[in-house]
């Protein structure tokens, strides 16, 4: 459809279920490491994301772009589409217009807080925009060291207050800054990564031909389709690689005119690339993906047909999370496995590829077209990010680094004894400084199992985690291991 009537509006709002899951097995190699990422502004390509691992020093944005004056950003640009009311145009672009000035959004605020934040470019859509990464943390030139966390919005591009939700995110920790012990805890023992809209040809679709947007706008359409233009793109919450395509036509389409379409390939499209190359530079211990559709918090595996590790750490801290939660619009947050059948998400790729605690925040019901309600929604939303952050912090969880008798980084696939799994996952440690961190379902002994290729037997080291103590801290050496190098994928 295009362009619909006023009375339409929310309901088309109300369409987009988001999905989440990702499924059973091992998936077929991404052509899309780092290597393939295309560079933006910045590089978090090849060349920075995999510069051999001497330091485990964050690579170094380029300058910021010179500073554009609001009356020449996007938003003053867009002409209103035809076909609205401009009463209901008003309501939605006041809601929701600022996202078209995400990157000059995002470098304001590094301008304001340089000394805490960093501005990296993930990618370059299929229409040239920008897909834009925030790095906010007490010295942003050690945060590599640090457990990192990840925050995204607007995967699909449809879900605007998802974005807005991972702004305000990104507002609380920079003001808080200098004044709030909870947010200077965050910023001194995390690095904290937040991609607001990872979504924006997407974005830009929804504002211009409201009902679209989901999809990443790329022309999927065949020649001369009858289809319209809203059915053009990717659903980029089904292209990444993990069980990609696994459930066929139930979990996502191979129709490139379905709204669930999931891309010729794994991992086919710019703005999955870019977070997978994220995702494999940092190791998130913890994320959340934030969408709109419904309410519920959604624990990894979501996919159908994948043995969850046990104990299911994920599911008990999703559970705690869920619990920090008011009741949104009088419904409390559950929660759930899948919503329904779904393959190639974020969520199961970030759990999968590296051990991530990744949950999907299904935020509301809808994208309001109400600042009031966008910023209710907001509000109630905000504890889950603090509770992440704060579960990790004080515990239980385990972390490390793995280093040869010289000290230098060792990449050793680590294994937690307490919980197994059975999905064939290999975590490893970080390769830049060789770090690895997991969240642990319980109190108690710990063990550390860590293997390298070719070692004989695994060396294991044990800890006890305590409530006085919270985290466990380890350091493992492994006398003769090679340094990691991480360089990048073959093109
Ligand atoms: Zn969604």
């Amino acid at each position: 459809m295009r362009l619909v009537r006023a009375g339409q509006f929310l309901l088309l709002l109300s369409l987009a279920a988001c999905g989440q899951a990702a499924g059973s097995g091992v998936t077929p190699a991404p052509s899309a490491t780092a290597s393939t990422l295309s560079s933006g502004q910045t590089p978090l390509s090849s060349a920075s994301a995999a510069a051999p691992s001497a330091s485990a020093a964050t690579p170094d944005p380029p300058p910021l772009p010179p500073y554009v004056p609001p009356s020449e950003r996007p938003s003053a640009k867009v002409v209103p589409p035809k076909g609205i009311r401009a009463v209901e145009w008003k309501k939605i672009f006041d809601t929701y217009g600022a996202l078209y000035d995400m990157d000059d959004w995002l470098n304001d605020i590094h301008r304001k807080y340089p000394s805490i934040t960093r501005i990296f470019t993930l990618g370059k859509t299929h229409q040239g925009r920008n897909v834009q990464a925030i790095l906010i943390s007490k010295n942003p030139q050690d945060a590599a060291k640090r457990p990192a966390m990840l925050l995204n919005g607007a995967h699909h591009g449809d879900e605007p207050l998802s974005a807005e939700i991972v702004k305000d995110a990104i507002v609380r920790l920079v003001e808080g800054a200098e004044s709030n012990p909870a947010v200077q805890r965050y910023l001194s023992e995390l690095s904290i990564w937040c991609v607001p809209l990872v979504n924006p040809d997407g974005f830009s679709q929804f504002m211009t031909d409201f009902g679209a947007g989901r999809k990443n706008g790329r022309e999927t359409r065949k020649p001369n389709s009858p289809v319209p233009l809203s059915a053009k793109g990717v659903d980029l919450n089904r292209n990444y690689p993990f069980r990609w395509g696994a459930h066929r036509e139930a979990g996502s389409s191979k129709v490139p005119e379905r709204r669930s379409y999931r891309g010729p390939s794994p991992a086919s499209e710019p703005e999955a690339q870019g977070m997978i190359a994220l995702s494999d530079r940092e190791h998130f211990v913890g994320s959340i993906s934030y969408h709109i559709g419904t309410v519920a918090l959604l624990a990894p595996y979501t996919i159908d047909g994948v043995l969850q590790p046990k104990p299911n750490e994920a599911w008990l801290i999703a559970e705690y999370i869920a619990g920090k939660l008011p009741k949104i619009n009088k419904r409390a947050v559950a929660v759930r496995k899948n919503l329904y059948t779904v393959d190639g998400t974020d969520q199961d790729y970030h759990r999968f590829a590296h051990g991530t605690l990744a949950l999907l925040l299904e935020s509301a019901a809808r994208s309001w077209d109400s600042i009031a309600r966008r910023d209710q929604t907001i509000e109630q939303i905000r504890p889950s990010w603090a509770a992440l952050f704060d579960r990790y912090i004080d515990g239980p969880s385990v972390e490390g680094h793995v280093v040869n008798e010289s000290g230098e980084p060792v990449s050793a696939k680590v294994d937690v004894a307490e919980v197994k799994t059975f999905a064939g996952e290999q975590w490893h440690s970080r390769c830049s400084d060789g770090f690895f961190g997991r969240y642990l379902p319980n109190f108690g002994k710990v063990t550390v199992r860590v293997s390298t290729p070719g070692s004989e037997t695994p060396i294991e080291t044990s800890a006890d985690v305590t409530p006085e103590k919270g985290r466990a801290v380890v350091k493992i050496v492994v006398p003769g291991a090679p340094r990691s190098t991480c360089a990048p994928s073959a093109p």
